[in-house]
């Protein structure tokens, strides 16, 4: 059974405050490609600022636990999108290395933008789908964090990251608030890849009625070597069966 706890974000809105230019930044290219590529639906200033910058920093209280002590930290974003939550933390945390992967050419060529306007040199946006990247030598098993907001139903998304995820590190999936049976149906796969159901944390956003959550699953041991599968074999049928 999982733990249950509350994050309390409203400090991040000050961190958020201080860096304020590169955010700005971001907002405005993020408008000016939204013109002709749709990227967001979100397009309201203020709604951006708070669904997708402070939403995508929701996870810091729990990376900045996890990355305390050590000298090297590395996040993956499995399907960014228009760079959530990659970019926001790249922006506040530039000590960290970070791995965007997104499936979609043009998201991932406004990726590359934001991130050669705004410096974030530690951030590599890779084009490609994440259950290939997942058996990339170089790519397997090597993050201390997998993260992903908005991308698939748990036991999928526990497929395509938890072999990018070294054991003894955790995947963080970004859900609503009715995720219980999508814990409780990915809970053996999850087993299977590695993998343990640990903690889940439910946080609000400003002026927002639900409350969100993140999953956390950690690594307890390597994911096997034949996972993950081919897309459509992980969406047909779970990996233990
Ligand atoms: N994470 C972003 C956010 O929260 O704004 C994007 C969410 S969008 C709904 C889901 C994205 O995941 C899409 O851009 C899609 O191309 C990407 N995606 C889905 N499956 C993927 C996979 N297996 N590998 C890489 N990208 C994937």
């Amino acid at each position: 059974m999982a733990k249950s706890q509350t994050l309390h974000i409203d400090i991040l809105e000050a961190l958020l405050a201080g860096h304020q230019q590169a955010f700005d930044a971001l907002a405005e290219l993020l408008a000016e490609e939204n013109k002709h590529t749709n990227l967001t639906r979100i397009t309201d200033p203020q709604q951006v600022r708070i669904r997708h910058f402070l939403d995508s920093l929701a996870v810091l209280p729990i990376l900045d636990a996890m990355a305390a002590g050590r000298e090297r930290f590395s996040v993956v974003d499995v399907g960014s999108g228009a760079g959530f939550p990659s970019l926001p933390l790249a922006i506040v945390r530039p000590g960290w290395q970070f791995v965007s992967i997104e499936a979609t050419g043009k998201k991932v060529h406004f990726q590359q933008k934001v991130a050669a306007q705004l410096g974030l040199k530690t951030l590599t946006v890779l084009h490609g789908r994440a259950e290939d990247v997942a058996h990339e030598p170089h790519y397997r098993q090597q993050f201390d964090a997998a993260l992903a907001r908005a991308v698939a139903d748990l036991r999928v998304l526990a497929e395509i990251s938890l072999g990018l995820v070294k054991v003894g590190g955790a995947m963080l999936a970004f859900k609503g608030p009715d995720s219980d049976l999508e814990c409780t149906a990915a809970e053996k796969s999850i087993a299977t890849l590695g993998g343990k159901l640990s903690h889940t944390y439910s946080y609000t956003l400003p002026g927002v009625t639900d409350a969100f959550r993140l999953i956390e699953i950690r690594k307890i041991s390597p994911t096997p070597d034949e996972y993950p599968r081919s897309y459509s074999l992980i969406t047909r049928k779970p990996p233990h069966e």
